[in-house]
């Protein structure tokens, strides 16, 4: 295998990871680290915008099963009520071309691709606070009240898996937490370790508020 990595990247909805996840994806590119995101398969139906291929392969719920049943998936989890999955063809291509993936993934999904034999990166993304979490959630417009409580509810759920990563990082201030993620990706800093306290008191006072 060449010299590439795989980095597992999960955060609760309303935790800004995407724009985080992008912003990493675009410095990547421009100093020519060949990074890519992994493009998954969802039964979720495309947002305004989204397009095939794209943000996501948007498949029917028969298709997802089929896919499962063939072993066409990594890992696959039912998340908010849809299903998402990894092709493991998709992982394999990119990484024996040398090229980087970022899995951006529900805990679940990690969890199973935790107990397989791979070597890879967890990172975990945290809000500044839950009412930060939940402004940006009601925030979003393109759901509705029963599905902005559901991810409001899943959100808390995984904050609290937050420390099976072994690494957190705090999207406070946007250039910060950008800056730590391309550098754990890249390599350019040594891994915070798992057990950092000052991120563990933060996450024990986010999962008490
Ligand atoms: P969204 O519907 O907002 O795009 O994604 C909802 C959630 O599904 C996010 O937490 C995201 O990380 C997760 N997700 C997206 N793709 C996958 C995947 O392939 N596998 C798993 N396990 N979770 C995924």
């Amino acid at each position: 295998m060449k010299n590439s990595n795989l980095f597992l990247i999960s955060a609760p909805s309303g935790t800004g990871k995407s724009s985080l996840i992008n912003s990493v994806l675009d410095r990547a590119h421009k100093s020519k680290f060949p990074l890519e995101l992994s493009i998954s398969y969802t039964t979720r139906k495309p947002r305004v915008g989204e397009t095939d291929s794209n943000h996501y392969f948007f498949i029917s719920p028969e298709e997802f099963a089929r896919k499962k049943e063939s072993n066409f998936f990594i890992e696959h989890a039912e998340v908010h009520g849809n299903w998402y999955g990894t092709s493991i063809e998709f992982v394999q291509s990119k990484l024996d071309n040398g090229i980087s993936l970022i899995l951006e993934i529900d805990v679940q999904g990690y969890r199973q691709i935790k107990s397989l034999a791979l070597a890879y990166e967890s990172i975990f993304i945290l809000p500044p606070s839950i009412g930060a979490l939940e402004e940006r959630i009601k925030n979003r417009g393109d759901n509705d009240l029963a599905s902005i409580n559901l991810r409001l509810e899943n959100a808390k759920k995984e904050l609290i898996c937050a420390s099976e990563y072994s690494n957190m990082i705090i999207n406070d201030s946007f250039e910060d937490a950008s800056d730590t993620l391309y550098q754990i990706i890249t390599q350019e800093k040594a891994i915070i370790e798992p057990n950092d306290k000052e991120l563990e008191q933060f996450l024990a006072k986010l999962l008490s508020s």
